[in-house]
């Protein structure tokens, strides 16, 4: 018996007694909590993070799927890149957020219209299960899918974090898809210039992930659709043809943002910030004001592929930049 139990005894005999005395009768006084067996105690189970969520938008039903998260150093030097690390740390510390500690999100989402189901980015593939992220297909499963099932898969851009889960053992992770992607992206990373240089690492897994799948690609530019309800945008900045969707069913509406904004804070208050893995840093700073006047202007749900998980949002206009929301239960109206 442990040490609790025999504090717990105490109190109950002094109880014990008092109905002793009430009822008169010894054996009656015996508490049943004296005899029953110590419970062993509940085993430590670790920090626990839901691995999706689902809502509705019109007749559609959303799914956003935990690919990891990874804790690392920053958000500066890559957010606010051409600023002093201190003018980026007081931004923090006045947002309650470490100064130099952050967790980085990854969120691949999966769309079910009721006649496809679309699966936008894929994930950072089987390269990062070690680190405990690349489980897109894993937690696609959990949800109810299976991936032979997707339809679709929408490549927004073609950084490694979104195309790492697009093979599995050298075979499509998505046996049965299409796929859509933007053909300025395609033509940029596939174009045989990039294959040395600063642009090496990434064409080299476009070479290996994406142009095998090519002949089963669609290529689209700014408003093009890829399914019934979902079109594409250019948003161009973080990459040479990044592109946004525009999700609409049953008179709703919702933007998926992709990499357009990639820190709640930093990359929101200060949309002008350079950030490190943008590579026209003022297009993307251009396209930022632009996307965001957007959604605070008609007051947009939105999904943001590095958003805190579970990456669904809204943004109200601020002095500078904007604020942001995190979605709490305005989607399960
Ligand atoms: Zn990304």
């Amino acid at each position: 018996m442990t040490g609790n139990s025999v504090k717990d005894c105490t109190k109950l005999t002094r109880r014990g007694a008092l109905k002793t005395a009430i009822l008169g009768g010894a054996a009656l006084a015996v508490p049943q909590v004296m005899v029953r067996p110590a419970q062993a105690k509940a085993p430590m189970l670790g920090a626990m993070v839901p691995q999706f969520y689902r809502f509705t938008l019109g007749d559609f039903e959303i799914t956003t799927l935990n690919d990891g998260l990874r804790p690392g150093d920053g958000p500066h030097p890559t957010f606010g890149a051409d600023q002093p690390a201190e003018t980026v740390q007081a931004l923090l510390r006045e947002n309650s957020l470490p100064e130099t500690k952050f967790v980085n999100g990854f969120a691949p989402t999966l769309v079910n219209t009721g006649n496809e189901l679309v699966l936008f980015d894929t994930g950072l593939g089987a390269g990062a299960r070690a680190n405990g992220m690349g489980n897109t297909r894993n937690v696609l499963a959990a949800a109810g899918y299976t991936p032979d099932q997707v339809d679709v898969v929408v490549l927004t851009h073609m950084h490694p974090d979104h195309i790492g889960g697009l093979m599995e053992d050298g075979a499509p992770a998505y046996a049965n898809a299409r796929y859509v992607t933007g053909e300025t992206e395609y033509n940029f990373w596939s174009a045989p210039e990039r294959m040395s240089g600063p642009t090496e690492r990434v064409a080299k897994m476009v070479d290996g992930m994406v142009k095998p799948l090519a002949e089963k690609m669609t290529f689209i530019k700014d408003g093009g659709s890829v399914v019934s309800g979902i079109s594409g945008m250019d948003a161009a900045g973080h990459t040479p043809g990044h592109m946004i969707y525009m999700l609409e069913s049953g008179g709703r509406s919702l933007v998926l943002t992709a990499d357009t904004a990639n820190h709640f804070v930093v990359s929101l208050q200060r949309p002008d910030w350079e950030v490190a893995f943008d590579a026209d840093k003022a297009g993307a700073a251009a396209t930022r004001k632009k996307v965001f006047d957007m959604i605070a202007a008609d007051k947009l749900p939105f999904i943001g592929y590095h958003m805190p998980w579970p990456a669904v949002g809204f943004v109200e206009k601020m002095d500078v930049g904007y604020r942001y929301i995190p979605n709490s239960y305005q989607m399960q109206l």
